[in-house]
């Protein structure tokens, strides 16, 4: 495609905006970055971009913009319900962003991975899988990034025919997806981020393109045990493959037998690795797993390749990750885990009693799945955050107050969560951040609220 002198407007200066912006400027588009924050906040991204002929249209979107437009790029996050946009769709002016002009123009073969959770574990995953394929000569060069890591738009120039990009996907950023990944994965699709898709509907149309837009020799890698997404095989112009515990006998994919994980290709079914190879704690993981090697079996790479990425991955930073031994008990920081959905299951990889630290900032999602979870595994709740009361309203709600098999405690923030936790633990428990809520309530992401968990717990006193 040409760009040059194409109008662009790209909303919003951070990572995704500024790496498009650098793309398109540099290829001839006449680009205008517009974002609602001021000049002074983005000091960092007008320095990223100095010296490309760039016009910056900052701290609100004029509507006057739209007059010399030829395309407008939304960065993920900007919905397509606010005026700006509404008014460029009215007036036929055709939509797109970072992914899909990274789609357009990348010359290999790209897997997409995407879903409501595991997204980043099995992205990395299967990158690992390809780094090692890399190393075999199965490819020129990978790349992996997208929603994780570096937006690859940045690396496109670089890309050849012999290379593969390994891109995971969020919900943002396939909304306006119309063509897709050769090998496109779809974990499962829960009722996350809701309060961008207005309704189930939405959400879950707006992940179908990922598949939906397939050419007939590509692979669709769908969950067998999400009902959802296994009907999407219906709508699939390509092949699909499956990944699962089991999956049908006859359909291709990867699934568990035996205490390992097998794949199954045209060429007959292959043992990848005993399960007691994988690092990763949870059936959660063991899922993310197989979800990989269906990739790896997709794309046509051998066993040892598979084996090689896999194993003594202990999994990435925020998720399941083990912090310290202190006090007799396991710390695991698992502050990505943003919705009660997550905490679940984040709860369910562990076999020991638990002391759980849940709270942060409400979105809106029933906390009765946790409730539930927590009556099974824990000894301590420890609710903090803004939505500690609300966590501890629907604790009440199930058992009333002196009937809970556990001890509930509700605090402001992490850091006397922790102390909380420190003070109450016995040997043999786990201690569990799987927060359930956002962290905007003290931190300015998961990752903040991750590394503060951590130093907290670090710095917990050494025991006599
Ligand atoms: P994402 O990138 O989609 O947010 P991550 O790999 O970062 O997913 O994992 C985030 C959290 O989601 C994990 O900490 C875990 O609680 C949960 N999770 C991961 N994989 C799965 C899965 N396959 N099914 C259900 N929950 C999962």
């Amino acid at each position: 495609m040409s760009w040059d002198e194409k109008r662009v407007v790209i909303m919003g200066a951070a990572r995704q905006g500024t790496a498009l912006a650098r793309y398109l400027a540099e290829k001839g588009a006449q680009v205008t970055i517009t974002d609602a924050q001021p000049a002074e906040k983005l000091a960092l991204a007008r320095e990223s971009l100095a010296g490309l002929p760039i016009r910056w249209a900052l701290g609100g979107h004029p509507l006057e913009l739209l007059d010399e437009t030829d395309l407008l790029c939304l960065s993920g996050g900007v919905p397509l319900t606010i005026p700006f946009v509404k008014e460029a769709i009215w007036r036929g002016i055709p939509l797109s962003n970072d992914s899909q002009v990274f789609m357009e123009a990348a010359p290999c073969k790209v897997v997409g991975i995407t879903g409501s959770a595991g997204k980043t574990t099995t992205t990395t995953l299967v990158g690992r899988i390809a780094l090692q394929a890399e190393r075999k000569g199965h490819y020129r060069k990978v790349y992996i990034g997208g929603n994780i890591g570096l937006p690859l738009i940045s690396l496109v120039d670089e890309m050849t025919a012999d290379d593969l990009a390994v891109v995971e996907f969020s919900s943002f950023q396939l909304e306006l997806m119309t063509n897709a990944p050769q090998v496109a994965a779809v974990l499962n699709i829960s009722p996350n981020h809701l309060d961008r898709h207005k309704s189930m509907t939405a959400y879950i149309d707006a992940k179908k393109r990922i598949v939906a837009h397939q050419q007939p020799e590509d692979i669709a890698v769908l969950g067998w045990e999400d009902a959802e997404v296994r009907s999407w095989a219906e709508k699939a112009p390509g092949k699909v493959h499956y990944f699962g515990h089991q999956i049908p006998t006859g359909e291709l994919g990867s699934f568990v037998r035996d205490q390992a994980v097998w794949v199954r290709t045209v060429e007959g079914e292959s043992q990848v690795l005993p399960v007691s190879e994988i690092a990763l704690r949870g059936e959660h993981n063991l899922l993310n797993v197989t979800a990989a090697c269906a990739v790896g079996a997709a794309l046509g790479l051998p066993m040892q390749v598979m084996h090689a990425g896999i194993a003594g991955f202990g999994g990435v930073e925020h998720r399941l990750e083990f912090v310290r031994h202190w006090g007799g008990a396991d710390w695991y920081n698992d502050s990505k885990a943003t919705s009660p959905g997550m905490a679940v299951t984040a709860m369910q990889a562990f076999s020991e009693r638990l002391v759980v630290l849940v709270g942060g900032r409400d979105k809106a999602l029933p906390w009765g799945p946790f409730v539930t979870q927590a009556i099974k595994q824990a000894d301590h709740v420890i609710a903090f955050g803004e939505a500690a009361g609300l966590v501890a309203a629907a604790i009440r709600a199930v058992v009333p107050e002196g009937e809970q098999p556990f001890q509930l405690q509700v605090c402001p923030g992490l850091a006397d969560a922790v102390a909380t936790a420190a003070a109450c633990v016995q040997p043999g428990h786990v201690v569990l951040l799987a927060p359930g809520g956002t962290s905007f309530d003290e931190f300015s992401d998961y990752e903040a609220r991750g590394r503060q968990f951590k130093v907290l717990v670090q710095q917990l006193p050494v025991e006599e």
